[in-house]
């Protein structure tokens, strides 16, 4: 059978849990597999490729199936009631490699997920808890030939800056492992996380390069990882507090927009968006970094569900 070089754009592909693993206090890794995951974008499932590509998970009601969705008739999808149809939600490719499935090499994804238990727990993270190897899922991601859903962009940029939560880590970890691949000197790369836990910095340490700060959440949420980043970025302590407080700090104006050219520097901001707007704001109106050199993404929302 000749392969086809391009598939529709969004693809649903059936695949099955093969291994689930705790990493940390906060996140379950978990491998999910299928032959149909072949007719995927090869910048997703080709290893070595993923740095932060997304995929969408389709999660069953607790004790059913859900409604598999037609990837083109997603809005439809939508109108139909959760409990009937399920849920679905982003997460960051950790990994691509490949595993054998009933006497078959088949492509294989790691996914990372953030279980949050309480009163806020959503289907996500309910569902990553309960999943066991050999229950099927499926997954909606890029077909063949076309671009992977990503957010990283960093040109030739000379200095890159990333930071993110817990929800970031899946993808800069990916990332900085593809920056540490690159010829030493290429560019100046500083990378931060705040984490929820010591033993989730312990349990992500042994996978990040020297490039990666892991710092353990102390007090209110994002706020060491905004200090920290602050530090990188040579913003003052006033800045800080402000960014905290939800204000844009006062040293500097807004600025204009511009393309990331050779030498310049580039910011890469994940996790819940109150955060990333904070540390956007210390990024270009703190260090006047330019807003066409920053890429922020609101991964979450404190108190709202992924719609
Ligand atoms: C591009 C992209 C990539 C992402 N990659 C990952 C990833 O690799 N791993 C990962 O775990 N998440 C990732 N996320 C975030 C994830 O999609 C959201 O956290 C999602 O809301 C989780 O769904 P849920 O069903 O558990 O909670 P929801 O039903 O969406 O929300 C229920 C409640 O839980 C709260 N909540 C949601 N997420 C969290 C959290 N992490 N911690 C505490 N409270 C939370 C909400 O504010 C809400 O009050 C990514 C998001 C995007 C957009």
């Amino acid at each position: 059978m000749t392969a086809i070089a391009v598939e529709a754009p969004i693809l649903v592909a059936q695949t099955r849990v093969v291994r689930v693993r705790e990493l940390g206090e906060s996140y379950l890794r978990l491998v999910l597999a299928g032959p149909d995951l072949s007719r995927w974008s090869r910048d997703v499932v080709d290893p070595g490729t993923v740095r932060d590509a997304y995929i969408k998970v389709f999660v069953p009601p607790p004790g059913g199936r859900g409604i598999v969705p037609d990837p083109l008739a997603i809005r439809e999808w939508l109108t139909l009631p959760e409990q009937e149809r399920g849920w679905m939600r982003t997460y960051t490719v950790r990994r691509a490699d490949s595993v054998e499935l009933d006497g078959e090499h088949v492509p294989a994804l790691t996914v990372d997920v953030v279980v949050h238990p309480g009163a806020d727990e959503g289907p996500g993270s309910g569902w990553a808890r309960s999943v066991r190897p050999g229950d099927t899922v499926h997954l909606a991601g890029p077909g063949r030939g076309h671009a992977p859903w990503a957010a990283w962009a960093p040109g030739a940029a000379g200095r890159v800056v990333c930071a993110g939560d817990e929800t970031a880590a899946p993808a800069l970890l990916s990332i900085a492992g593809e920056l540490a691949a690159e010829p030493r000197g290429t560019r100046e790369v500083r990378i931060v996380l705040e984490l929820p836990t010591p033993a989730d910095v312990r349990a992500l340490s042994a996978e990040a390069p020297e490039t990666v700060t892991l710092l353990s959440r102390s007090g209110e949420r994002g706020h060491a990882l905004v200090h920290h980043l602050g530090g990188v970025l040579g913003v003052g302590q006033g800045c800080v507090e402000s960014v905290l407080d939800g204000r844009r700090p006062a040293e500097r104006e807004w600025q204009t927009a511009t393309t990331v050219s050779a030498g310049d520097p580039y910011v890469f901001l994940a996790g819940e968006a109150g955060l990333v707007r904070a540390m956007r704001r210390l990024a270009v109106d703190g260090a006047g970094i330019p807003k066409g050199a920053v890429s922020f993404m609101g991964y979450w929302r404190r108190g709202a569900a992924e719609s």
